[in-house]
């Protein structure tokens, strides 16, 4: 079973045109600010035209400039082509930029700041090096100098002081992915300032997220779909993509499993992206194999723990959202007797050490039940189960949505939790 397309073969025009449309619908960029480029192999550079509505792009929009600096197309190009055309020439590995205004990267770079990204271990990975470029006018060939000289030594994405982000990437995908966990993560740091003190992975920490590899999975060929497993996996493909929309899943970060039966379940692949999963990417794990040539997701070793100690469970969502992860980066416990729903979907909501995720702990496995059905892990994840997939995707809204409103109310007041005896009165009502 393949994937029909892959986004990183798509033609320019059209890779372009659906990540700045996914960059303004998310509230990345506003109507005028930002760019996008791809450079093939011929050396040409595909890029976003200047002075063009960001919302409604279309293909037949994108510019392409030519090695000889000659123009293709109906419009001008991005007044920011010459740093795109610097980091291109320095930097041949990196064959995507992207440069935009989002809030939470903006941020740091008008307090003259870089996000440390070690807030998790794969935040760090996706993230890469990044550095801090000093002000230059706008498009000029003076500001080019100083983003490209950057690049040069080997970051992968610049801070642009009192201006905002430029980033590559082996491809758009790459870049696209590296984009997103970049703004999230500032997100998360300032989320997590608000509410006290981020803690950062040490350097040995680092080390054992990296080294923490997962058992081997070996592969297997699997049985033929039935129509009911189909409707599964489109079910799936759904719910990442809703996830995607409200926030809660970006880059290659978000995982979600679905059991089919006993020992057998369906998981979404390592390292894609999650915006444009198709069905057929959801990788079976079944009597402990994976499907042929597919990769399932590293934590699918967790899953199928989790699955064996709790038979009702069904469904298993790993997420990294902004407010929640505030609260995993601080280690402040996430007190979700804030409203009557939010105790009496999410329970009172444990916090496991950083390690606890790394294989083979069993902390996990062990404090997830019925009576527990979501977790906090520091320094990674939000992990919730359920019944159904869309319990399990509800529980992950609304714990973020609490997580949200706590560090919203910090600036107001102190949490004033709903009492013990009326979460008694919870537990007898809706146990
Ligand atoms: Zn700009």
């Amino acid at each position: 079973m393949k994937r029909k397309i892959d986004p990183a073969t798509m033609h320019p025009r059209y890779q372009i045109t659906e990540v700045i449309h996914s960059i303004y619908t998310r509230g990345m960029t506003t109507t005028s600010g930002g760019n996008v480029s791809i450079t093939d192999d011929c050396g040409n550079v595909w890029i976003t035209p200047s002075a063009i509505d960001k919302g409604s792009l279309t293909p037949d929009d994108i510019v392409c400039v030519k090695p000889d600096g000659s123009v293709i197309g109906k419009h001008k190009p991005s007044s920011e082509l010459p740093f795109h055309k610097a980091i291109y020439k320095i930097r041949p590995d990196i064959k995507a930029v992207i440069h935009a205004h989002p809030s939470g990267l903006v941020s740091f770079s008008i307090v003259h700041q870089i996000p440390e990204t070690a807030i998790s271990g794969l935040m760090a990975a996706v993230c890469r090096r990044i550095a801090y470029a000093e002000y230059g006018l706008p498009g000029s060939e003076e500001l080019s100098v100083k983003i490209a000289s950057k690049f040069s030594e080997g970051a992968m994405s610049v801070i642009m002081e009192n201006h905002g982000i430029v980033l590559g990437g082996a491809n758009m995908v790459d870049a696209y992915q590296r984009f997103e966990a970049l703004e999230f993560c500032a997100r998360a740091i300032i989320n997590a300032h608000i509410i006290g003190k981020p803690n950062f992975l040490s350097s040995i920490q680092l080390q054992q997220h990296n080294d923490g590899h997962t058992p081997e999975i070996p592969e297997s060929e699997m049985p033929d779909d039935t129509t009911a497993i189909e409707t599964l996996r489109h079910e799936m493909c759904n719910i990442v993509h809703r996830g995607c929309r409200q926030g809660l899943f970006f880059g290659a970060m978000g995982t979600v499993s679905l059991r089919l039966d006993d020992d057998d379940f369906l998981i979404t692949p390592e390292n894609a992206a999650r915006w444009n999963l198709l069905p057929v990417d959801m990788v079976r794990v079944k009597d402990g194999c994976c499907a042929r040539g597919l990769q399932p997701d590293s934590s699918a070793w967790l899953h199928r723990e989790i699955f064996f100690k709790n038979p009702d469970t069904r469904v298993i969502i790993n997420a990294q959202p902004p407010n929640l992860m505030a609260f995993a980066v601080t280690h402040r416990q996430l007190d979700v007797r804030t409203i009557p729903e939010s105790w009496i979907f999410l329970r009172d909501v444990p916090s496991l050490p950083f390690g606890s995720q790394l294989y083979p702990a069993s902390e996990i496995v062990d404090v997830l039940s019925d009576k527990i059905p979501a977790l906090l892990v520091q320094n990674d994840s939000f992990i919730v189960t359920g019944k159904k997939l869309i319990q399990a995707f509800d529980r992950l809204e609304v714990a973020e949505f609490s997580a949200q409103s706590l560090i919203m109310a910090e600036s107001i007041g102190k949490l004033i939790p709903i009492g013990n005896g009326q979460i008694e009165d919870l537990r007898r009502t809706f146990t």
